[in-house]
């Protein structure tokens, strides 16, 4: 590991610092060592809060900053102004939270203004946001300074995206739904002290909307903790958390007979590599390679096995996919934020390796196996 990255990975601000204005400027070598941090990330949680201008994402932003912190979460923030019409803005508002939040290592701002193509800045704010997962923040919050197409792109980062409304927008509500409000996992109505919050929320529940919607004044912190609570819980996307790397280790078949079975795969030309009877699993299995992967036969060897539950209820067929992942706990980690179920803690199985199961509810229907990458 190079020296910059080791640095970052103890928690340099310096370093880190660095190597975000290298990333930011798509310099060669932060983004290659930002490559080389790729192992250490898939731990933050990245949230995405948007909405039009006056509605105080920036005070809402610095109130929820402010309670991560009070729970003993470290963070980044992410200013992004897409739009060249308020050059400096994002700067000054980086000022002023400098001032607030100056004796905190635990907090990370970082500003951008535009640069380069519109493309370029939400593959930047990316990787940015990658940068601070990999340096050990455990939030990292993207917030950008209106709500148009272009936020749209950059909020689409995040795995939990909040639309920030206020009372009052009347119009407005209907002006930004194109697009916006599709992307929103939590609506807050902040200034809800104001006339009218009651009609934005019943307008938000007419128009069919089902995510938690909650109510907040930031400048007096009120809603915040609930804010809090929401982005740490709400299932949101899964998407920057995807195992990094990962291939298909093997596919697991439920079938009656193994000899029946070896006999069909041998006769494409695949041959067996190693077989084994799990006791604990009540289980015999016989593992064909097939070019990286392997195709795992498996027969229960005991009526109450759960292979043979599996035949009972579903029928000999595909079981599990299993993917070998670089950094298992990282994988766990982001699955567990992201709300996925879990059917164990990550341990281990009869050849030494370490290994999770997450529930078919999770995977869009298939049990999937999760496989720490072995060393060699
Ligand atoms: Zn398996």
């Amino acid at each position: 590991m190079t020296e910059l990255a080791r640095k970052i990975r103890e928690g340099d601000t310096r370093a880190l610092a660095r190597l975000a204005t290298g990333v930011e400027n798509r310099d060669a070598h932060a983004l290659e060592t930002l490559r080389e941090l790729e192992p250490a990330m898939g731990h933050a949680r990245i949230v995405g809060i948007t909405g039009p201008p006056g509605a105080g994402k920036s005070t809402l932003v610095d109130a929820l900053a402010l309670e991560l912190r009070k729970r003993g979460k470290t963070l980044a923030i992410l200013a992004v102004d897409p739009s060249s019409r308020s050059t400096g803005g994002a700067i000054l508002g980086d000022r002023i939270r400098m001032q607030q939040h100056h004796a905190d290592p635990g907090i990370f701002i970082r500003s951008m203004a535009t640069r380069g193509t519109l493309g370029g800045m939400a593959r930047a704010t990316a990787d940015l946001a990658k940068l601070m997962d990999a340096a050990g923040k455990d939030y990292v919050i993207i917030e950008t300074v209106g709500v148009g197409q272009d936020e749209i792109e950059i909020t689409s980062v995040a795995q939990v995206t909040v639309v920030v409304l206020v009372p009052g927008m009347g119009d407005d509500v209907q002006a930004i739904k194109a697009g916006i409000m599709e992307i929103a996992d939590i609506f807050v109505i902040n200034k809800s002290d104001h006339p009218g919050a009651e009609r934005v929320e019943m307008e938000l529940h007419a128009e069919g909307f089902q995510c938690p919607v909650i109510r907040t004044v930031a400048s007096e912190g009120k809603g915040i903790a609930e804010l809090a609570d929401a982005v740490g819980t709400v299932a949101g996307r899964t998407t920057i958390h995807a195992p990094r790397g990962a291939a298909i280790d093997h596919l697991g078949i439920a079938v009656q007979s193994l000899e029946d079975s070896i006999r069909f795969y041998e006769s494409l030309g695949l041959a067996v590599e190693h077989r084994e009877s799990v006791a604990t699993e009540k289980v015999d299995v016989a593992m064909l390679p097939v070019g990286e992967s392997r195709i795992e036969l498996l027969q229960a060897s005991s009526p109450d096995s759960p292979i043979a539950k599996f035949l009972e209820k579903r029928g000999p067929g595909l079981h599990h996919v299993a993917l070998r992942v670089p950094d298992l706990n990282a994988a766990v980690a982001g699955l567990k934020a992201a709300g996925a179920r879990l059917l164990n803690e990550p341990r281990a199985g009869a050849g030494g390796h370490i290994y999770v199961f997450v529930h078919p509810a999770s995977t869009g229907g298939v049990l999937l196996e999760l496989i720490q990458e072995s060393a060699h």
